[in-house]
């Protein structure tokens, strides 16, 4: 399993769908991608392989911003439904996931209740909440730092939020995920592999970090909203 994103100038759809066959080898059962054109974020998510995500992407749809997922299911069996990314109930936010979020049984019953739920993954309360708290007033990154301070469990995330088009946010806990650095865009992938044919200057995530990427930045920082800087360092390819 693992997730990839791009922010940037060129073709989002084919570097995301090229980044996670790089990620196949870390097994996987369904793959998904968000991408945005200047309307609006479109999913397209299947059960099987990175082949078969491929067929049903849109070919023709254009655009330069986007994230992707590999699935390895742990709450929810392998199908469409339960494959990422997940998108909360008025489509606003769009989430890709990593690992396993322990608490999210009590989650749903304290703050979801009145949230109809269209998966059965652990993921989706994730997603829920960052809009639940957006709808209350909180801006994207508060919403997003305000329920990864309510997460229990790992988790390696990549958030779209549609009235935000220049941005990407992630974060991080117990599942690996690096920032990558280009000249005009920037990306985060679990694995520098996925990425290194875009770049090969990444920046390492420490957990409980969040990061806001847009072509031109790179910010990272603690749950507390803190800025934190690090130096990128050049990633090798091994043959
Ligand atoms: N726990 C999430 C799910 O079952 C994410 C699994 C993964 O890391 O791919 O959907």
């Amino acid at each position: 399993c693992g997730i990839v994103g791009y922010i940037g100038y060129k073709d989002a759809k084919e570097i995301l769908l090229s980044g996670l066959e790089k990620l196949e080898y870390r097994g996987y059962d369904s793959a998904g991608i968000a991408v945005r054109d200047a309307q609006d974020v479109k999913v397209f998510k299947e059960k099987g392989r990175i082949a078969d995500l491929r067929k049903i992407v849109d070919e023709k749809i254009s655009t330069v911003t986007g994230i992707g997922h590999t699935r390895w299911a742990t709450h929810g069996v392998p199908s469409r439904e339960n494959a990422h990314p997940h998108q909360s109930q008025s489509g606003r936010f769009t989430l890709v996931h990593n690992g396993v979020i322990e608490n999210y049984e009590q989650l749903t019953k304290d703050y979801l209740f009145d949230v109809p739920l269209k998966s059965d993954t652990d993921t989706e309360v994730i997603v829920q909440l960052i809009e639940l708290f957006a709808s209350e007033g909180l801006e994207t990154e508060a919403a997003f730092r305000k329920t990864l301070q309510l997460l229990k469990g790992s988790y390696a995330i990549g958030l779209l939020d549609r009235e935000d088009p220049d941005t990407i946010f992630a974060a991080k806990n117990k599942s690996p995920l690096l920032v990558g650095l280009g000249e005009g865009f920037n990306v985060i992938a679990s694995d520098a592999m996925a990425m290194i044919q875009v770049t090969d200057q990444f920046v390492e995530l420490m957990d409980k970090e969040v990061v806001l990427l847009t072509n031109e930045k790179v910010i990272i920082e603690n749950l507390n909203g803190e800025e934190i800087k690090r130096a990128p360092y050049t990633a090798e390819l091994d043959a």
